[in-house]
């Protein structure tokens, strides 16, 4: 019940990581979040929020997770300094992550945001939101996958100091590998990740016999699915594994990380969700009822990244919005619905093989746990 006391959900925003482009033709636009922006003021939804700009961040917030050596060779290249053998610390001009002019601000941008909320919920707010975070690829000392600073395990780095037992669930088409070999040792953190499986796509991992290690071992979960899974075959397999998973570590405290690329419309993969299919994973980390860091994550396609976290965002607060977007919202035309009306149409082979793919997953972890 929602009572006229409720505090509003902080949601921390910089809009410098509107600047946050590796450059022109690279798939992570800006733009992305231009539009979400436009369609949550259109539904009126930033009156239900706490929106907030996040406070500038100490260089130790970084530290929790990243080597000195490699935030200063983040801070030197985003003035443009020379870095002997930048590739060493993931970026190259012709790779994934091209070093760009200002990337230190615009980095700090989504890491400040998602420090701020991770404060927030450690000190006790049930939720909130940083919709321009999730990068999950980030390794201590090595950008990747688009990612520089790895703010989902920053956040979980933040509510340790508060809860002893700490979830991360990560929705994302792509393996969390970042945040999962950052606490592939600890037995206080569970990462939980359901993605296309490393056979198919970057980042080649998540794999279910990643298991963490020592006190650890079965504090890594993961949930590898093949190309052309339907929203059934994603649920089915989610059901079985996820709820399981959480039952036996009993977390107090969840970051979800919401990357939206598993959608069939997404060009970087070939997972085949729909933002309706999608939202389940985001309605049952709701369900938990636990103090909660809701990040964002990857997504690429403009006519379905800001109606999915439209939707997410909507369903963390408890606000029903009507399925028909707003006339007032620009991109009316494009986006005429929150949810998918028209449905990935799959050759029945395919579908028979993702089938067949996600019940050796769910087998798996049937046999494991007995
Ligand atoms: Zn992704």
């Amino acid at each position: 019940m929602q009572g006229i006391l409720q505090v509003m959900t902080p949601f921390f925003y910089d809009s410098a990581i509107e600047r946050y482009q590796f450059s022109e033709s690279h798939p992570l636009k800006p733009q992305r979040l231009a539009l979400l922006r436009a369609l949550m003021e259109a539904y009126g939804l930033p009156a239900h929020l706490d929106w907030r700009t996040p406070p500038q961040i100490d260089e130790a917030e970084l530290r929790r997770i990243h080597t000195p050596e490699y935030i200063e060779v983040v801070r030197q290249l985003s003035v443009g300094a020379p870095v002997m053998e930048a590739h060493r610390w993931g970026f190259s001009a012709y790779g994934d992550n091209p070093p760009f002019l200002g990337m230190w601000e615009a980095a700090l941008a989504y890491t400040s945001a998602t420090v701020a909320a991770a404060y927030a919920v450690r000190d006790g707010a049930p939720l909130a939101i940083n919709i321009t975070g999730g990068l999950h690829h980030a390794l201590p000392d090595r950008a990747s996958g688009f990612c520089i600073f790895n703010d989902p395990a920053i956040a979980i780095h933040i509510l340790r100091e508060r809860f002893e037992r700490v979830a991360y669930l990560d929705i994302d088409l792509h393996h969390g590998d970042g945040v999962q070999w950052i606490f592939y040792r600890d037995p206080h953190v569970l990462t939980v990740s359901i993605h296309e499986s490393g056979q198919w796509l970057f980042p080649g991992t998540g794999f279910v016999n990643e298991l963490g290690e020592g006190a650890a071992e079965g504090t890594s979960v993961n949930i590898p699915l093949a190309p052309y899974t339907d929203d059934a075959i994603w649920w089915e397999a989610f059901e079985a594994v996820v709820p399981r998973a959480f039952e036996r570590f009993q977390p107090q405290a969840l970051v979800l990380q919401m990357g939206c690329d598993p959608h069939y419309l997404d060009p970087l993969g070939h997972l085949c969700l729909t933002a309706q299919g999608w939202l389940r994973g985001v309605q049952w980390a709701k369900s938990l009822g636990l103090p909660m860091v809701a990040l964002g994550g990857g997504g690429y396609n403009l006519t379905t990244v800001p109606r999915m976290w439209t939707l997410a965002i909507a369903t963390l607060i408890g606000v029903e919005l009507p399925n028909e977007t707003p006339e007032t919202f620009t991109w009316h035309d494009r986006i005429p619905t929150l949810s998918d009306h028209t449905l990935p149409s799959i050759d029945p082979a395919d579908l028979e093989f993702a089938r067949r793919y996600a019940a050796q997953q769910i087998g798996f972890w049937q046999r494991y746990w007995g």
